[in-house]
């Protein structure tokens, strides 16, 4: 089972990922995460990508695809593809790669998005959000790494990357309903009640 998660900048995709993760046995590709994991460590295309990330500009599709290709391996027992693909030419190239099951489009109002976005801090060890009017302590909870804020968290970036997904992103909506495999998810309330919507859809999976 391979599933697309859209959604905008904080709309709460790795909330959804680690769910999925964690109960249905798929692999967690994060193309943000590991682009920071680039960053960190000084590769190439981690110099390459901080020049677009910090500007919340989207990385060039050759750069992401060779990278994303990279991740996957025919021993998947299946994949969450979470940020990826993020324009057409991304989506077309995953329809060759691999057939996908259900593309979950994550709702959220704007005003709640940048909420969230300012109060997130991410584990600077495996990549893990938490949101701060939640979790008060510096250090993560799954592998004890330190706690940071992503330096494209800030508000003039925060509003570029909406809109970069607005004009960039948000039309692979009809790419997939076309194709019959988009569902939407509501993610402004509880937790619960996202991964509990998020559950049913996986079911009606044919
Ligand atoms: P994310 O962690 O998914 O919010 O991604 C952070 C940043 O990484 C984005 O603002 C882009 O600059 C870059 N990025 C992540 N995934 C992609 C992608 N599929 N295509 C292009 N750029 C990406």
């Amino acid at each position: 089972m391979n599933i697309v998660l859209l959604g905008a900048p904080g709309s709460g995709k790795g909330l959804i990922s680690d769910f999925l993760e964690s109960n249905y046995n798929l692999k967690h590709i994060s193309t943000g995460n590991i682009l920071r994991e680039n960053i960190k460590n000084g590769t190439p295309l981690g110099v390459t990508a901080k020049e677009y990330m910090d500007k919340g500009n989207l990385v060039p599709d050759e750069l992401v695809i060779d990278m994303l290709k990279s991740e996957i391996t025919s021993s998947d027992n299946g994949i969450i593809f979470d940020g990826f693909p993020r324009t057409l030419p991304q989506a077309k190239t995953l329809d060759q790669i691999c057939k996908i099951d259900l593309a979950i489009s994550v709702e959220v109002p704007k005003e709640i998005v940048l909420d969230r976005m300012l109060a997130r801090r991410v584990c600077e060890g495996c990549g893990t959000g938490y949101n701060l009017k939640t979790y008060s302590k510096n250090t993560c909870e799954l592998c004890g790494g330190k706690l940071i804020k992503r330096s494209d968290d800030v508000p003039e970036v925060i509003e570029n990357r909406i809109n970069v997904y607005n004009e960039q992103t948000a039309s692979l909506k009809d790419f997939y309903s076309i194709q019959g495999k988009l569902k939407s998810v509501d993610n402004s309330k509880d937790a619960e009640t996202t991964l509990a919507n998020v559950k049913s859809h996986i079911s009606l999976i044919k």
